[in-house]
């Protein structure tokens, strides 16, 4: 059947008009979309789930601005310590101006309603968290504003009560299938489908901000929500815009053993440690000073080697535990009720007695949307400079601006999406008063998206959904891992490459248009394969070891040659590089120094 017979014809589908269209209600998006409602300008919020059900909900240690509540703490020592967690690799200027922001915005944040916990003098309260120091590398700092453990949830929320606020237009449960690009390569919108009806909607805007979240789905064990598909950074590749840094993703050293889900950070800020099969406190061979609180990627390739050579516990040795039995079980209750709600919920231990078992997860997308630190998606140009696609943006963690480079900091990721978020809604202010009109739509880009959408309709016999889903996920795991070889990614591009070729035999059994889950999940495989192709790809590339890129045969940093952005493109599965922007808007450059916890 051709497309301008059936439901899918394009005169025959619903348009509607906004100034801006913003994808994703994670925190990203709406902190984005709360500044553009200040200004009064129409925005449109798109979200495959009920916006308060975003991953932001689930983000539990809390959120880093150099308060000084607990012990003194500036600006200038949070942004060393982020380009050091960063291997170097993080765009100096952005990480100074993320730095800065961020005392205003988490105040800003608390006079918005965000319920942090309190000091006894009614400051907000603050937890140590890895790879925080005063003072260029000594003592450790804390400079983590918590809610308890349920921090993302206590600043979802508030968001989305501000947005109802400047009434921002929710389509709550639409799934965005692609973005809509004229001629030029200027964004005009996108194509959206309605989860409950399978209705498709054509939405024009002047401009169109992704905020979709990460890809952690690509890999099994893992602990993000169901639909952090990397549907938003597959979008951009399809719209010929690269990714950049997709070797680098953050695995979480505590993740539940054999389950994965997130056992905060903030434990072991709390005073909680790691110990190996022998009862030892293994990271103090690995970080003699920092110990439990190094940076991730340094305590999950410790808990991978105490595994490895036989320090495991349990009956298959296969994890080590994280003690808290020691603290005042008042702290717990307080301060980690999450986390010991999700301990007796899923492993039957209550941490006030026992130690929990953990094993590295995979957690966070640090490449991205490459972007300005005002959210501009920008596309290198011939001549080697950059440039601004007209009408996108991009923010939070399907963006890379860069300011988390190699490896991300926890606590960073928070503060990332409400700095960049409000710099990009106000960047789209502005644009939006110089661009006061649509441009028009062009239908020869509808069309392709209606076609990828329309493939699903075909019927035929093969491999299921599910079954080519597990299979990625789990050579990803194995094959795109904590530690990396030649080898080992060598076959892990090939079979992705085939898993990728095999989509083709997938077929749908169910073509129903109400609640057809099916359909989303094809969609999302789709999505998801393109993440783990330009994550694959990259890392096979890069010849040396930085932040969570680890490889075992080429063991050192390699600044001379790797000191530079990875930039990958859908067209030809090609790649191509960037310099590291190493000056800083105001201070001096922090120069890459060996880095040692
Ligand atoms: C368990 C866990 C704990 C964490 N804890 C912390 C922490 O303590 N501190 C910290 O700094 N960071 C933490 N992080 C990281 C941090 O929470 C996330 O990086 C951040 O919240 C991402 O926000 P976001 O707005 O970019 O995306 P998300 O919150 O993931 O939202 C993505 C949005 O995009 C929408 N979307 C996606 N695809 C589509 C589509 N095709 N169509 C329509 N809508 C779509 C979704 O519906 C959703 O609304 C944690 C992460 C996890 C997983």
């Amino acid at each position: 059947m051709t497309l301008s017979k059936n439901r899918l014809a394009i005169d025959k589908l619903e348009r509607r008009k906004f100034d801006t269209l913003v994808i994703g209600a994670g925190g990203g998006g709406l902190r984005a979309a709360m500044q553009m409602g200040r200004v009064n300008a129409d925005v449109a919020v798109v979200s495959k789930v009920f916006p308060t059900r975003s991953h932001t909900v689930a983000a539990q240690g809390g959120i880093n601005a150099a308060l000084a509540n607990v012990v003194p703490d500036n600006w200038h020592w949070h942004m060393y310590d982020t380009i050091k967690g960063s291997d170097y690799l993080g765009d100096q200027d952005a990480i100074e101006y993320m730095c800065r922001a961020a005392s205003r915005l988490v105040i800003e944040l608390e006079h918005a309603g965000v319920p942090f916990s309190r000091l006894e003098d009614g400051s907000i309260y603050q937890r140590p968290f890895g790879g925080q120091s005063q003072n260029l590398g000594g003592e450790q700092a804390a400079r983590t504003c918590a809610a308890a453990d349920r921090t993302g949830h206590a600043i979802l929320h508030t968001l989305y009560q501000q947005n109802i606020h400047v009434k921002t237009h929710f389509f709550d449960e639409y799934f965005a299938l692609d973005l809509i690009k004229s001629e030029e390569g200027d964004i005009l919108g996108a194509v959206i489908m309605s989860i409950a009806t399978g209705e498709v909607l054509i939405i024009e805007a002047k401009t169109t901000l992704l905020a979709t979240g990460g890809a952690g789905q690509i890999f099994r064990t893992n602990t993000n929500a169901m639909i952090n598909t990397g549907d938003g950074l597959a979008m951009a590749l399809r719209a010929g815009i690269p990714l950049q840094d997709m070797e680098f993703f953050q695995f979480h050293p505590t993740g539940i053993a054999g389950k994965g889900m997130l056992i905060s950070e903030g434990v072991r800020g709390e005073g909680g440690y790691l110990v190996n099969s022998e009862g030892e406190r293994f990271m103090e061979r690995y970080a003699p000073n920092a110990k439990d609180l190094a940076s991730r990627d340094v305590v999950s390739r410790a808990i991978f080697m105490e595994v490895q050579e036989g320090r495991g516990c349990g009956p298959n040795k296969d994890h080590v535990l994280l003690k808290l039995d020691h603290l005042d079980a008042d702290v717990i209750r307080k301060r980690l009720p999450g986390i010991r709600d999700m301990s007796m919920t899923f492993m039957n231990i209550d941490p006030i007695e026992a130690p929990i078992p953990v094993y590295p997860t995979a957690h966070y997308t640090m490449g991205g949307i490459p972007t300005n630190r005002h959210g501009q998606v920008v596309v290198p140009m011939k001549h080697g400079a950059e440039e601004p696609v007209p009408g996108l943006y991009a923010v939070g963690e399907c963006a890379c601006v860069s300011v988390h480079g190699a490896n991300r900091l926890g606590g960073n990721s928070l503060l990332d999406i409400v700095v960049f978020g409000r710099a990009a809604g106000s960047h789209i202010a502005e644009y939006l008063k110089e661009n006061r009109y649509h441009r028009p739509l062009n239908k020869e880009s509808v069309e392709q998206i209606l076609k990828r959408l329309e493939r699903w309709d075909q019927s035929g016999d093969g491999e299921t959904v599910d079954s080519l889903r597990i299979r990625l996920q789990q050579t990803m795991e194995k094959y795109c891992g904590v530690f990396r070889t030649d080898e080992i990614l060598k076959e892990g591009v090939d079979k992705i490459s085939k898993i990728a070729a095999d989509l083709d035999g997938v077929y749908l059994k169910d073509h129903s248009q109400v609640f057809n889950t099916a359909r989303i999940e094809a969609l999302e495989l789709e999505n998801l394969i393109e993440n783990a192709l330009a994550t694959v790809i990259s890392a096979q590339a890069r010849t040396e070891s930085r932040g969570a890129h680890s490889r075992i045969d080429y063991p050192e940093r390699d600044d001379e040659h790797w000191l530079k952005h990875t930039l990958y493109f859908k067209a030809g599965r090609k790649l191509d590089y960037k310099p590291v922007r190493m000056k800083p808007l105001t201070v001096d450059s922090f120069p890459p120094k060996p880095r040692v916890y």
